[in-house]
């Protein structure tokens, strides 16, 4: 029992909440507009039947689009039963509205010439009016600008009457449609047009024209479209206008947004342009000078790479490149060349009597004599501790061998700091076709062993020939 009770409060409430909203619209008729709404026959409706979005007369003879449901809604708050007018064309409609055959046009811009025989409801919609022009068509800040270019309007609308008048620098092109003036202007039979923003938003997209731009916008053209109704409907026309002023901006929001997205091309803005492209010159400015010490740190890093730390020679690394190389050459050009390992006699002791760093000095001159007595071609390295290798390109083992011996003798009669005296032995070998570095290494390595063992201080070769 209780839940009945329940139940039907919560309906009463209902009832209420709903009965309350439909206030918030009611319309407050007078007398005579109520006796008007009981007895009157179907309203005649005028539209312009290829204006899409904003209304036409689809494949069915229904009128729709923007306007149809403006329409709609006003009809719904008002009571008012609306019926349309069919017509082929925008002229039709507007000769059946001249002629009586229909009470109200859809939606209409109020104009001198239309003032003849119309009255109005406030604005149902506004939408301004922009230029369509071709891609290549500069923008267009200010029509006055414009001089003996062609402008394609449909015939009979409120522009080709503001046109005519505020623009006579301007050639008007007539067209029988909206569709048929943008074809015109897309075939350079005309060079721009005048168009809602929404319409050629619209159309542009749907009719595939992609060669046609927004290029500029008509403040003062925006269209005020309202509901026209003939001059002798008054009572008519305040009951429609009662009805437009219970639409909220919402609702115009939502039935415009159902039937278009609109994508407008602003002007260029070049204050904008050149902070891009001051902060792009920055940028590349930043990149330059990143980009020319990134190079220089690289040329650095891959000096440290290949150089002894030490003794500012060719460290091991860059000698197993080198010494690929010079084989690939011997190989192709048939060349002779050869390699000197040398090895400084008893360096231990250096350490041991006088210390590391007194060590690091005696290696660090050997280096800077060895520099000093070969040729600029030939190549020297750190081969490891107290070890040296030098290549000799181009050179037989002849010139190979006494290039060491001379080495040998000039290191026995320098003077070393800290240690005076020191020797090297030496171990030599050539190239022979079919050696890999490992072999040739191996073999100066050898010599090497052969002239520490036969007393130090010498030159040894192998196999080729033994001193
Ligand atoms: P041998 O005549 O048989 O070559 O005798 P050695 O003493 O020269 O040979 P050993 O291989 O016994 O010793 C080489 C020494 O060289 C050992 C090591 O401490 C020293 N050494 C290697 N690299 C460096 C370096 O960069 N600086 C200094 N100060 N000493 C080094
Ligand atoms: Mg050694
Ligand atoms: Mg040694």
């Amino acid at each position: 029992m209780v839940s009945t009770k329940a139940v039907l409060c919560i309906f009463i409430f209902a009832i209420w909440v709903s009965f309350a909203r439909a206030s918030d619209l009611a319309i407050e008729f007078t007398e005579q507009e109520k006796a008007y709404l009981q007895n009157a026959a179907p309203v005649k409706m005028c539209v312009d039947p290829d204006w899409i979005p904003f209304e036409r007369i689809n494949e069915q003879g229904q009128h729709e689009g923007i306007a149809a449901d403006l329409v709609q809604l006003v009809a719904q708050r008002t009571g008012l039963k609306i019926e349309l007018y069919p017509v082929k064309t925008w002229d039709e409609s507007l000769a059946a509205s001249k002629s009586k055959l229909c009470h109200i046009m859809s939606f209409i811009n109020q104009t001198p010439a239309r003032d003849e025989w119309l009255i109005y409801t406030e604005p149902t919609f506004y939408d301004p009016n922009i230029i369509v022009t071709r891609e290549e068509h500069p923008f267009v800040a200010d029509l006055r600008a414009l001089q003996g270019e062609s402008v394609a309007i449909p015939r009979g609308t409120m522009i080709e009457e503001r046109i005519r008048r505020d623009y006579p620098n301007l050639e008007v092109v007539l067209a029988d449609s909206e569709s048929a003036a943008s074809l015109l202007v897309s075939e350079r039979k005309a060079d721009i047009m005048i168009r809602s923003l929404i319409v050629a938003a619209y159309a542009i997209k749907k009719e595939g024209l992609f060669n046609l731009k927004i290029a500029g916008q008509i403040p003062e053209y925006t269209n005020q479209l309202r509901i026209g109704v003939l001059k002798d409907e008054k009572i008519l026309h305040d009951i429609l206008d009662k009805g437009v002023k219970t639409i909220t901006p919402q609702e115009r929001e939502a039935i415009s947004n159902k039937h278009v997205l609109v994508i407008a091309q602003k002007g260029i803005d070049y204050s904008l342009v050149w902070k891009i492209l001051a902060v792009l010159a920055l940028v590349l400015l930043v990149s330059a000078y990143w980009i020319r010490k990134l190079n220089v740190l690289n040329k650095e890093l891959k000096r440290l790479s290949i150089t002894d730390k030490l003794t500012g020679v060719f460290n091991r690394v860059k000698f197993d490149d080198v010494l690929e190389t010079e084989i690939q050459r011997s190989l192709r050009f048939r060349q002779p060349f050869g390699i000197i390992m040398l090895d400084i006699d008893y360096f231990k002791q250096v350490n041991d009597l006088h210390g590391h760093q007194a060590g690091d000095m005696v290696l660090t001159e050997m280096a800077r004599l060895l520099q000093a007595h070969t040729r600029e071609t030939d190549i020297l390295g750190r081969w490891g501790g107290e070890e040296f290798m030098i290549i000799c390109p181009q050179t037989d083992i002849n010139g190979v061998l006494s290039l060491a011996k001379n080495l040998c003798r000039i290191i026995e009669g320098h003077t070393f700091p800290i240690v005076q005296q020191k020797t090297a032995s030496f171990g030599v070998t050539a190239y022979q076709p079919g050696d890999q570095t490992g072999n040739l290494i191996a073999r100066a390595d050898a010599a090497l062993y052969a002239a520490k063992h036969d007393g130090r201080n010498q030159v040894k070769v192998w196999p080729i020939h033994e001193e």
